[in-house]
């Protein structure tokens, strides 16, 4: 059994993958605990931090986002943050016991001038002692090793869904677009966070089709955030069909299989899920969340709901 534990495999088929979404459910997550444990420490989960540094106005029409120019969505565009206002919500994540901190820009890509105003805020956070991650778009080759030199250890640009489904979610960029960032980002040495959303309205073989899509990079995402879709009023997908929440941990467990050295982040929609649900998540191989009330724009639960649960399941902050 020890052998296809410690594999690494880059190869995947979407038939393989559809073979282990297919199992019995004990059997499947049976395999994701096997190689969670071998890999990581089951009884840690990494915390994470987001901030919303510029939110809203984005000219991007990805149908589940909120922050888009293009919905009429309740949110108001505001500018980028300041260096010091966004260093001190870092420091107030890091006292609550984050150790990594993501910062996210509702652009399609950055301007030059604004990318100095993130790196400014990199280098804050990083001297801090956190871990630092930025969300901000299309990034060129150039721009990816300015922020390199910032001392930026992530930068997250999901995949979002399979490569066939895309086109019906975001109609402003293709997927090609998505690969060139991620390559350029990978080019200039910088750590990849990269997932997607489930619950949007696709089929599991699309489900199949991001997992493989992910796998299939040429380095495994250091961090893959599994998304469930918060359906917002105003957004083309806010009366999307809700996901089967069993559906959505087999979705967890396969991407912990395929990638069983990558953080398995569970993100956006654990407001709405039952505590039940996330154990389930993390029995499956989930390793990391996002803490704090808000994020980008969408409910989060709070840090006491979160603190009480991974005190319930005996679960430690990954150091
Ligand atoms: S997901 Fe990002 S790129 Fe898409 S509309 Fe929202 S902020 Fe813009």
């Amino acid at each position: 059994m020890g052998e296809w534990l410690d594999e690494i495999r880059h190869d995947w088929t979407r038939a393989e993958l559809g073979a282990l979404y297919d199992l019995a459910f004990s059997e499947l997550v049976f395999r994701a605990q096997a190689v969670h444990r071998r890999h990581f420490d089951p009884a840690r989960v990494q915390l994470a931090t987001l901030l919303s540094i510029k939110t809203g106005g984005c000219p991007e029409d990805c149908a589940y986002c909120p922050q888009s120019a293009q919905y009429e969505t309740g949110v108001d565009a505001a500018k980028l943050m300041d260096v010091a206002a966004v260093v001190s919500e870092a420091r107030r994540a890091r006292e609550a016991g984050s150790t990594r901190f993501c910062m996210g820009a509702a652009w399609r890509e950055p301007k030059d001038r604004d990318l100095g105003s993130v790196c400014a805020m990199v280098e804050g956070v990083k001297r801090l002692g956190l871990e630092t991650c930025v969300t901000l778009g299309m990034l060129t080759h150039a721009q990816a090793l300015r922020l390199k030199s910032a001392g930026l250890d992530f930068y997250n640009h999901n995949l979002d869904t399979s490569p066939e489904f895309y086109g019906s979610i975001i109609t402003t960029r293709v997927y090609r677009d998505r690969l060139e960032t991620l390559a350029n980002v990978r080019a200039a040495g910088i750590s990849l966070c990269c997932g997607g959303i489930v619950g949007m309205g696709e089929s599991r073989a699309d489900r199949i089709g991001l997992i493989h899509a992910l796998a299939t990079l040429p380095e495994h995402p250091e961090s893959v955030p599994i998304n469930l879709l918060v359906r917002v009023k105003g957004t083309p997908l806010a009366e999307a069909e809700p996901l089967d929440a069993l559906e959505f941990v087999r979705t967890i467990a396969v991407a912990r299989i395929a990638m069983p050295r990558s953080v398995v982040r569970l993100s956006a929609g654990r407001e709405a899920m039952s505590d039940e649900t996330q154990a389930l998540c993390f029995l499956a191989g989930a390793n990391s969340i996002f803490c704090g009330p808000r994020l980008l724009t969408t409910p989060n639960p709070a840090r006491d709901r979160d603190g009480a649960l991974l005190a319930r399941l005996g679960l430690a902050p990954l150091e």
